[in-house]
């Protein structure tokens, strides 16, 4: 566009030029011409003034074209170069007007900016929806105001130093963090300030899960060691019969027993957590498996004289996975079903298939889960009745790595329970293609 105007800046100024020139020479010819048909004896010194003239006009002509393409050459390099470098930079500035808003429409983080007078001058949508802002909240007081943040607009921008420029707020269920930074013109001058805010909701949930689980593990090493310290202290104390000291040896080597499942529990857990593939997949048949399970709790089984019975349905196509992480949770949800059972219960386990799924039923007419519980069983460490479940020895554990197993082999587990009635636990496992 700008070539083009160049161009026709300097044809123009020639043809004008020229088209002046010209006529004032041509006018000048045809003057000297009417002179010459009138004239005698200076004929012959028009005829040659009239020759000089077509020459100087040729001269004249010849030198005008030169200084017009000059002229032009040199008006592009002053005005036209500057102007064709001011749109480039006007071109490329908006490009980057347009990056930056998609960006900041995308971005996960809220960015807020107000003027000097605390009224909004910049916000993005997630600023929007994590702050919960309304039409109405329009100035950096009204927004902050509302969830009593301790900050001020003055502060941030007059106190470099201001140790408070990073503020946590729950709005919600979500947890915030934001973070102030005064904004500043070119000269270092105060414009106003930028509030970067960040949902931390994920980062604090799994912080609170980690402190927990420390607590918890902690919690839970320490109720066996107390008791075997107390007990192997007493014994050195004193000269016990025989069967005093039995009964004694008896408890440290139960709270010794129950410290190394806890161990065990936890090493599993965190081989679940840690490697994603090193689970080594097989093709099994779930009935086989099941009944295996049974053969080996078969001790427990009649010890409370339960009534278990396995009914499979006929071919139910094999499954891929980790044949031992699904026995381990087998050997779990039947375990389970056998100690929250009063004796003389009935243990029912069922394995079949729907669709693409492969399922074990296992259920019980045992004490049943509290609704309130049902979905916090899968918790790590989550017991219903602690005193209760600790006796019976279990860790709370177990349907946590259960779920964990479950998951890595891209099948499920269901619990429906009623308390007193019983419980219903169902696994599923994708049958292999
Ligand atoms: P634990 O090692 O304590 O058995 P689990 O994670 O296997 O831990 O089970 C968690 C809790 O769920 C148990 O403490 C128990 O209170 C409850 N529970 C699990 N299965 C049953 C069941 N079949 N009947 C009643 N309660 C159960």
């Amino acid at each position: 566009m700008l070539k083009n105007a160049k161009t026709k800046l300097s044809v123009t100024l020639i043809i004008t030029g020229l088209i002046g020139i010209l006529s004032i020479g041509i006018t000048t010819i045809i003057m000297l011409e009417n002179m010459l048909a009138t004239a005698g004896s200076e004929a012959d010194t028009i005829r040659m003034d009239i020759i000089k003239i077509e020459i100087i006009l040729g001269i004249i002509a010849l030198i005008y074209v030169i200084l017009s393409i000059c002229v032009g050459i040199l008006i592009s390099k002053k005005i036209m170069k500057p102007a064709e470098k001011l749109i480039n930079v006007a071109e490329e500035v908006s490009t980057q007007k347009k990056q930056m808003e998609t960006m900041l429409l995308h971005m996960t983080d809220g960015i807020l900016a107000f003027n000097m007078d605390g009224k909004i001058s910049l916000t993005n949508p997630a600023a929007t929806r994590l702050l919960r802002i309304m039409p109405e909240d329009d100035t950096f007081d009204k927004i902050f105001g509302k969830y009593n943040i301790d900050v001020n607009l003055e502060k941030v921008i007059y106190l470099e130093n201001w140790t408070s420029t990073a503020q946590k707020a729950t709005i919600g269920d979500n947890y915030i963090y934001m973070f102030f930074a005064p904004l500043r013109n070119e000269d270092e001058t105060p414009s106003g300030v930028i509030v970067v805010i960040q949902d931390i909701t994920e980062h604090v949930k799994l912080d609170n899960m980690r402190k927990e689980f420390v607590a918890d593990v902690s919690h839970e090493l320490k109720t066996p060691i107390t008791s075997i310290m107390g007990y192997a202290d007493t014994l050195l104390e004193g000269e016990y019969d025989k069967e005093t000291q039995e009964k004694f040896l008896n408890v440290i080597a139960t709270e010794a027993r129950r410290m190394a499942k806890l161990v065990t529990d936890l090493l599993t857990l965190s081989k679940y957590d840690n490697d994603e593939d090193r689970t080594k997949k097989v093709e099994f048949d779930l009935g086989e498996l099941v009944k295996k399970c049974q053969e080996k709790l078969q001790i427990e089984i009649d010890k409370k004289h339960h009534n278990a019975e396995c009914f499979v349905t006929a071919n139910v196509p094999s499954v891929y996975a980790d044949k031992d992480g699904i026995e381990r949770v087998v050997l779990n949800i039947l375990s389970n079903s056998i100690k929250y059972t009063p004796e003389n219960g009935t243990i029912k386990m069922y394995v079949g298939y729907v669709y693409n799924d492969a399922y074990i039923k296992i259920i019980d007419n045992g004490l049943g889960i509290p609704e309130e519980d049902l979905n916090r069983i899968f918790e790590r460490f989550y017991r219903v009745d602690k005193s209760r479940t600790r006796e019976m020895g279990g860790t709370g554990l177990g349907l946590s790595i259960a779920k964990e197993i479950l998951d890595k082999n891209k099948g499920s587990i269901d619990i429906k329970s009623e308390k007193d009635k019983g419980t219903e636990v169902v696994i599923r496992i994708p049958i292999k293609k």
